[in-house]
């Protein structure tokens, strides 16, 4: 834990008692501050007071003591409407700020030259922060990774000198965290999302902006107009930029060229490291996020040699393009955390001969969007209740079957599989959101992931 030394004395007001804001209620209280916390569900608020928190309905609290409000990043401080919390604070001219701003102030206090990585981007912070992570650790650096993958912040141990904290940032904690400046920023991209959250697309990348604009160093993917256009402005302000694209880069950085990651300092130009092989890195998508993590621990020092041994050795994330096993010629592959036809479309690209388990509780749009990877796909397995739905959009280009359920789909592609010639991907990548048949996407994904290793004959690489 990371003990919130910075408001010893003070009266804090907390409002949401989830994962993070019960831990950062924890660690405030640790480093001396009073603390009313508060949370609509009355479990939450339980759990917290079973842990010796103080719970108040902050409706009813004086406001005259509170010198912040700690806000739970899932809390809206704006967008579609201010929480009633936040205008609570707000009318008692108190701050609003959350875990992230905390763990800064902390740093700022205790060690302010520790190493801090944060990360964002709408699509790959989880995947890029893993592998920042996994590549220090195989360094053999002392890391701490957390924030919105996994360990809430301030569960995490202290910043120091020697100890670098490798840290995932949603927007929402980024719109929390003024005083947010780490060692090295990694902004990856931008797509339109959460925009229900943040008003306008504007006001969403100005949000991600903020955390590259006070970094040491700022690595940013300039593959979307607005992250170049961010990376632009951050360069006239005098940030020193890092550029991160699967394009030839203007400038220092790294870009795949191909499955070739290059680093261009000053001076050279010279290929870094090679991703073909590396299952867990498959896609321009996964370029992207790798050119940024090679960046980032080129920029801590990670001698090249271990950056490559690093990139080889990643496991990658669950339910992300994750290898489950092989029979045979075919792999089975669990992309369960695509629940949009944008996401599907980076899975269908990285594979060829696809059995495609689809479906689900479908996104507006369908997945008409992704009619050019039709050619493809050998069968299409559709589950849950968009199948009417797929199975019209599949019409007459695609062979389908109405698998019904996930057990039904697994079982009928392995048979086709075993009965057909070649090499062929067993595909979970469903463009659904999984709510009509399994409670979230990581159960959807766990669960496939048994059926697939209880079939006959699988293999599962390192059992
Ligand atoms: P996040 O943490 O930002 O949600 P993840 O690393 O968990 O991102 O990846 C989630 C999904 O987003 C992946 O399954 C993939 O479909 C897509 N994705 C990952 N990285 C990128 C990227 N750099 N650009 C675009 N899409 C990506």
């Amino acid at each position: 834990m990371t003990p919130v030394t910075t408001f010893s004395g003070r009266t804090v007001a907390l409002f949401g008692l989830g994962g993070s804001g019960l831990a950062t209620a924890l660690a405030l209280k640790e480093g001396g501050a009073r603390i009313i916390a508060w949370d609509d569900n009355p479990a939450k608020v339980a759990e917290a007071a079973s842990k010796g928190i103080e719970t108040a309905d902050l409706r009813q609290i004086d406001w005259a003591p509170v010198s912040s409000l700690v806000l739970s990043p899932g809390v809206p401080l704006t967008h579609p409407a201010p929480h009633w919390s936040a205008d609570l604070a707000k009318a008692a001219g108190v701050e609003i700020i959350g875990d992230i701003e905390l763990f800064c102030r902390e740093r700022a206090k205790i060690a302010p030259n520790a190493p801090f990585v944060a990360i964002t981007g709408t699509n790959g912070k989880s995947t890029t922060t893993a592998l920042v992570a996994h590549i220090l650790r195989e360094a053999s650096r002392d890391v701490q990774m957390g924030g919105n993958i996994g360990t809430a912040i301030l569960s995490l141990e202290p910043p120091s000198d020697s100890r670098v904290h490798v840290i995932e940032c949603s927007s929402f904690q980024i719109d929390l965290a003024p005083s947010l400046a780490p060692m090295i920023g990694v902004h990856l991209n931008l797509s339109p999302d959460h925009i229900d959250r943040h008003g306008t697309m504007e006001d969403y990348a100005a949000i991600k902006e903020r955390l590259v604009a006070k970094a040491g160093l700022a690595v940013i993917g300039v593959d979307d107009p607005m992250s170049r256009a961010m990376a632009r402005r951050c360069q006239e302000k005098g940030v020193n930029v890092a550029f991160v694209s699967v394009e030839p880069i203007e400038g220092k950085g790294v870009f795949a060229d191909g499955e070739t990651l290059v680093g261009v300092t000053g001076s050279e130009t010279a290929p870094l490291a090679d991703l073909s092989g590396i299952g867990s890195l498959r896609g321009a998508h996964n370029a992207q996020n790798a050119a940024a993590a090679v960046a980032v621990a080129l920029a801590l020092n990670v001698p090249p040699e271990q950056i490559r041994s690093g990139l080889h050795t990643f496991p990658g994330l669950p339910h992300r393009m994750e290898e489950v096993g092989r029979i045979r010629e075919t792999l089975f592959v669990n992309d369960s955390k695509a629940t949009n036809a944008d996401s599907t479309e980076k899975a269908l690209k990285s594979f060829d001969d696809i059995l495609w388990i689809l479906g689900g509780k479908a996104k507006e749009g369908g997945i008409e969007p992704l009619r050019p990877y039709f050619p493809k796909i050998r069968k299409a397995y559709l589950i849950g209740a968009a199948a009417d739905e797929f199975a019209g959009t599949l019409g007459r280009d695609v062979a389908y079957t109405r698998s019904e359920t996930l057990d039904n789909a697994v079982a009928q592609a392995a048979a086709d599989a075993a009965a057909a010639d070649g090499t062929m991907v067993v595909l979970l990548s469903p463009a659904c959101a999984s709510y009509d048949q399994f409670p979230n996407y990581e159960v959807r994904g766990d669960h496939f992931r048994e059926l697939v290793r209880a079939l006959p004959d699988i293999e599962v690489k390192g059992a």
